[in-house]
């Protein structure tokens, strides 16, 4: 049953629209969720729920790999003499080589909890567990896709599903390596698994897109061809791919081909506003600007980036060419959309001895600026309507708390500004919608202590001894 009317509105006194602040906003969305209005100083009816504080659109998180929340802090210990990306993947393929379905669904459910709790309101999944412990199909080859599928779909968070194409190793069609048996396919298997999933997607309001894992990972012919056959199941789906992330990729890349691997790839796809470049951080003058022209994503992960000790990327340059961006929690060290933004405004302060990098010509305020700036971003790497308070997109929006002491007594600009900068530790989100449909209230999921323990239970079966 449709929600009444009264119920599908809200009535906020600051609320961030994309244009900026505005005060006495009125939300109205029809019975599917999405807005039908946003109209700015507006008198409330008498029976139209009021926000208790200032609204934020939903901010999307453009990259996730689910199962990876259950090993966060359970790598910071020094192993080689020297720790690296290489490291910390060696650990995380000891934890993918025996996670079931079961533990999948659990740990997925509780992050998108998290995510949810945070400020997140939807999330690209790159998914790259594809088959059993020894490298077999499942019976049902899409099992762990749907798992993750149900996760979003209980937790009520948004997703963009984006099934992985790995192949191989290294450079130069490497054979796969032991550790990398769960995520191998053919690109007809691929194909397959896409339009098997295709119409469960677009039945629950999911988006299904392609992630080519890297240029490491999938040869150019086989790049080519996934491309096409994604092309022929939905010529706009998003497409997105982890790409130098590490310097030891561009070595690479550059002994194999002569090219960086993002000079690479724009010279041999059609890279556009459907991709997503997950990461780029390692990029040369000219792939800065060319690839920012190419309207693609910049995929932007700063907890994790710092976690693995990725290296800084170029924000000022990459918007200075007119680059678009949005942030993902990929590894799940952090999850938490304020504290992705904190941690890309402090990078680019340690890299350019620089104060209040992330303020743009239309916002002096930081949080205002880059809230804005990643929400239009990773709603365009989405491939889905979550591009913020407007008509015509989902109503999807987050409701700071005004009594939480960082925030307490603040306009509503400062009160962002406190949120992102300054409320570390407790959260000032105070209540968080999807297609307009509450799933925080208080600052708490339904799910949030079934959740827990489930994900509990699921870490403690991988830490035990076989
Ligand atoms: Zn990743």
């Amino acid at each position: 049953m449709p929600l009444p009317e009264t119920r599908r509105s809200l009535f906020a006194a600051d609320a961030l629209l994309p244009a900026g602040w505005a005060r006495n906003v009125l939300l109205e969305w029809d019975a599917n969720g999405q807005l039908s209005a946003v109209t700015s100083d507006s008198s409330p009816g008498l029976n139209t729920p009021r926000a208790g504080g200032p609204v934020l659109p939903g901010m999307p998180n453009l990259h996730s790999h689910a199962f990876q929340r259950a090993f966060g802090g359970l790598t910071e210990f020094r192993g080689a003499a020297q720790d690296s990306f290489w490291s910390w993947r060696t650990l995380m393929y000891r934890f993918a080589a025996k996670i079931s379905p079961a533990q999948v669904e659990a740990i997925a459910t509780w992050l998108y909890v998290e995510m949810l709790e945070a400020g997140y309101t939807s999330v690209c999944e790159f998914h790259y567990l594809h088959h059993d412990a020894d490298g077999n199909a499942y019976a049902d080859d899409a099992e762990l896709a749907l798992a993750l599928l149900r996760a979003a779909r209980r937790s009520g968070i948004g997703i963009t599903l984006l099934p992985v194409l790995y192949q191989t190793s290294g450079f130069g069609a490497l054979p796969p390596s032991e550790g990398q048996r769960r995520f191998i396919r053919s690109t007809d298997s691929m194909l397959r698994l896409l339009e098997r999933l295709h119409p469960l997607c677009k039945s629950q309001g999911a988006r299904l897109g392609l992630a080519p894992h890297s240029l490491r990972a999938v040869p150019p012919d086989a790049l080519g061809e996934a491309l096409a056959g994604l092309d022929a199941i939905d010529a706009t789906a998003p497409v997105h791919i982890h790409i130098a992330e590490q310097t030891g990729e561009v070595d690479a890349c550059l002994a194999w081909s002569g090219q960086r691997p993002v000079a690479w790839l724009l010279d041999h796809a059609a890279v556009d506003a459907r991709w997503c470049l997950v990461h780029a951080t390692h990029m040369d003058p000219d792939e800065y600007r060319r690839a920012a022209a190419s309207g693609a994503i910049a995929g932007l992960c700063p907890t994790t980036e710092a976690n693995l000790g990725d290296g800084i990327f170029d924000f000022s340059s990459w918007r200075a060419a007119g680059g678009r961006w949005g942030i993902g929690s990929d590894s799940h060290a952090c999850v938490n959309a304020a504290e992705e933004l904190l941690m890309l405004e402090y990078g680019q302060r340690l890299a350019t001895r620089q104060r209040n990098v992330g303020a743009d010509a239309a916002h002096r305020e930081v949080a205002t600026a880059l809230t804005l700036g990643a929400v239009q971003g990773g709603a365009q790497a989405a491939g889905r309507a979550i591009a913020g308070l407007a008509a015509g997109e989902q109503a999807d929006f987050v409701v700071l708390d005004p009594s939480h002491v960082a925030l307490q007594g603040l306009a509503a600009p400062e009160m962002l500004s406190s949120h992102v900068f300054a409320s570390h530790r407790t959260s000032a989100v105070h209540g968080v919608w999807v297609a307009g449909q509450a799933r925080v209230s208080a600052t708490r999921h339904d799910l949030h202590d079934e959740g827990a323990a489930a994900f509990v239970a699921a870490r403690s079966q991988l830490l035990a001894k076989d």
